[in-house]
């Protein structure tokens, strides 16, 4: 499958069909497996065979999906977890122990800044975070203890972007490893592994999955790393699952269509909305005042599916305005067929004080648009009437 396009990679990587010659794969919900002998399982549980123990480690859903992201990515190995927060929290913890160091960029997503800020401290590990649009800060916070650089790009929700060959070649320098949040771009827009990564980390509940239904998360890349991390997780039990990998291996064999639909949306109200004149902001990585349009066109297939605009007038338009959408509706979400609004200063990124939110772009008038996969023209007039 190595040498074929992305997209029947895709589709035509499934696990072998069993004796009943199905052409969807199987489900298989089973929590274990069973041998014919003693000397079977030991075998198994030794290390000398592939055969599926227990669900908690592995299992053929589980396989297929892993396999087929492996692929996407251009990795060597993967594990599946229950949940994005599960991938990032089990990688975390399976490199990292008590005196390490981290670099990451201050723009992460709510709940890995909340792991570094409130747990890693409990474990004597420490943080260090560079602005996104200050990537020559980054040598300067590696340590001797430092043991890897962290980053999402496009970062969320204020869609900045980081060079990822640039941040790669310091990682290289300092003999630390790059570890990239690839959610937003998914591996049909952006392979940072091709671009020096050593892992990928996805929450594969936003466009893997594309559709709202389930939770998952992965992480691919270097396979004694991987090792590692199957190992923590395997023990520690944050498994996929196999049902959800079910899901997801099926909804990966739309992604690069609905990726493509995804980001000519986005690019259509983008544009559109540039002149607004009851916007101060229209952000979208493939629009050419984006400040950084050049790494996007650098690194990425396309812009993605998501946009940010800033409201005249802040918090109070901005609440205005997500009251009178009426087809849009508000949620936490986002990599989804419907489109999907969120005000990140009073919800997800409430948290944060005021200066942390406005060192990362969080102004009070900043809402989040991920534009789902209706037609543009619904999409575009529903934003129009309410922004009346
Ligand atoms: C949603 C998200 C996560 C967490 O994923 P869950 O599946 O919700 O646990 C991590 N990183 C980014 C960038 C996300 O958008």
């Amino acid at each position: 499958m190595k040498d074929k396009k992305f997209e029947t990679q895709a589709i035509r990587s499934q696990m072998e069909r069993s004796q009943n010659n199905e052409h969807s794969t199987p489900l298989y919900l089973t929590s274990s497996f069973v041998f014919d002998t003693a000397e079977e399982m030991r075998a198994a549980f030794n290390d000398e065979s592939e055969d599926f123990i227990y669900s908690r480690y592995t299992n053929p859903s589980n396989n297929e999906f892993v396999n087929k992201v492996c692929l996407l990515e251009g990795a060597e190995a993967g594990v599946a977890l229950a949940s994005g927060m599960a991938a990032i929290y089990t990688t975390f913890m399976a490199l990292l122990k008590s005196g390490d160091h981290i670099v990451s960029c201050s723009s992460v997503f709510g709940a890995t800044h909340a792991i570094f800020t409130k747990y890693f401290p409990k474990l004597n590990i420490s943080h260090s975070y560079f602005n996104i649009k200050d990537p020559n800060s980054i040598e300067k916070l590696i340590k001797p203890e430092t043991r890897f650089i962290y980053l999402e790009t496009p970062t969320n929700p204020a869609i900045e972007l980081i060079d990822l060959e640039f941040v790669a070649s310091i990682a290289k320098k300092h003999k630390v490893l790059l570890i990239v949040d690839n959610c937003f771009a998914t591996p049909y827009l952006q392979q940072p592994i091709k671009l020096g990564a050593d892992l990928v980390i996805h929450s594969a509940t936003k466009y893997m999955d594309g559709q709202g239904r389930v939770l998952g998360g992965v992480v691919v890349g270097k396979k004694e790393l991987v090792n590692d991390i199957y190992l923590f997780g395997r023990i520690t039990g944050p498994s996929m699952s196999p049902f959800n990998a079910w899901v997801l291996s099926k909804s990966l064999e739309t992604l690069a269509v609905r990726m493509d639909r995804h980001c000519e949306n986005a690019l259509f109200v983008a544009e559109a909305l540039e002149k607004n004149p009851a916007l101060e902001n229209v952000s979208y990585p493939f629009l050419n005042s984006h400040p950084h349009h050049s790494i996007a066109k650098k690194q990425m297939k396309a812009g993605g599916g998501i946009i940010t605009i800033t409201i005249k007038g802040g918090y109070e338009t901005a609440k205005k305005f997500l009251d009178k959408l009426k087809m849009i509706k508000i949620s936490p979400n986002l990599g989804d067929t419907r489109t999907i609004v969120t005000h990140p200063a009073s919800s997800t990124h409430s948290k944060l004080s005021e200066e942390e939110r406005l060192s990362v772009g969080i102004v009070p008038g900043l809402i989040r648009i991920s534009i789902g996969l209706e037609h543009k023209d619904d999409i575009l007039n529903d934003i129009l009437q309410a922004l009346k």
